[in-house]
């Protein structure tokens, strides 16, 4: 087991990386489309940029070096990392390069393809059942795989799940990996992190994490997705943390009663607050709610129109392509 972890250090971040980090001018390669921001988060904006080489589109992750008077160099390394570690795994993003520029560069104001805007849009633009059961298969498929890898993603939400289409609704990448972490058997993790209304009872009380930790946000994500209501979600953080704390969250609304029962049964078998209790994965992906798929997932029913084009998909850290090499 150790040289197996050789690559990561004690904190569970990876410190190897396969790219090659380029120092020459990024806009001698790429060109930014002006106003194009495909979303931001704390320390980072995402702009639309075309590779001049090729003219391919590509999203650009502009990542602060420093955070808070503090040099990030080895979380960013790490994020770089476990994209490496998950190249070949469909639901996740894809790295194309890595560049260091010398300042950072802010974007515009604008909204990117996040599962989030489908999540708050009123009823009719909302996800209907059949898509969010689609939609969370292949988040679930996505996270088994970083699972099975040792990696816990620790910040799953809405914000970090991104659709390769809207119209029709196409297929889901994971992004950000800012704050995920190996995990193994001889560490142990606390830490306090994460989005308060998606965060673990065990995050909150210091206790170890583990791939458990993504199965609870997976099941705040499900409930949100179903019904457009963050389910701990208080009127302060205090609130939040003390309704995720005691699992103060209701069944009984409107938006649940439209459902299959079995949707219950599933978020029911995440929130639970013995992370050794929730259900995996793999056993998600094997829950009955989330059987009988009479639909493709859009990619395989592209492949089946065209074999030739490929479906332009949203990409990260720094510079992520938007065709997968197969
Ligand atoms: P942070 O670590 O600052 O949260 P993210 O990686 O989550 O940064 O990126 C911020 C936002 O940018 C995401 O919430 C998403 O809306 C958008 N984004 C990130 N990666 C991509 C991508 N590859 N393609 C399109 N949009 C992206
Ligand atoms: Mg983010």
């Amino acid at each position: 087991r150790s040289r197996a972890q050789s690559n990561h250090s004690r904190s569970g971040l990876l410190c190897e990386i396969k790219s090659s980090i380029r120092n020459e001018p990024f806009s001698d390669h790429y060109s930014l489309i002006p106003g194009k921001e495909l979303g931001r988060g704390k320390f980072a904006v995402v702009r639309k940029c075309v590779e001049r080489s090729t003219g391919r589109e590509y999203a650009a992750k502009f990542m602060r070096k420093r955070r808070k008077g503090q040099d990030c160099r080895t979380e960013i390394i790490h994020e770089i990392a476990v994209l490496e570690l998950a190249a070949s795994c469909q639901r996740v993003v894809n790295l194309h390069e890595v560049y260091e520029l010398p300042i950072f560069t802010p974007g515009s104001d604008a909204a990117g393809g996040e599962i989030f805007n489908q999540c708050v849009a009123e009823r009719d633009e909302a996800f209907k059942e059949e898509d969010v059961k689609r939609l969370l298969r292949q988040i679930l498929e996505g996270i088994a795989f970083l699972h099975k890898n040792n990696v816990v993603h620790l910040d799953l939400k809405p914000q970090n799940i991104l659709l390769t289409r809207n119209e029709p609704l196409g297929d889901i990448k994971i992004v950000d990996f800012g704050l995920s972490r190996m995990v193994s058997n001889n560490q142990e993790i606390r830490e306090i992190m994460g989005t308060p209304e998606y965060v673990a009872p065990e995050v909150l009380n210091y206790e170890p994490i583990s791939t458990a930790t993504d199965m609870w946000s997976i099941g705040v994500l499900a409930y949100v997705m179903l019904t457009g209501i963050s389910p701990f979600l208080g009127d302060d953080k205090q609130e939040t943390f003390l309704n995720i704390s005691q699992i103060n969250i209701s069944y009984a609304e409107e938006e649940l009663e439209r459902l299959d029962k079995a949707a219950i049964h599933f978020i029911k078998s995440l929130l639970i607050k013995e992370p050794q209790d929730r259900a995996t994965a793999e056993e998600c992906l094997k829950h009955q709610w989330l059987q009988m798929q009479e639909k493709n997932s859009a990619e395989e029913l592209m492949k089946q129109k065209s074999a030739s084009t490929s479906i332009p998909e949203p990409v990260s850290a720094e510079i992520s392509s938007q065709q997968r090499k197969e």
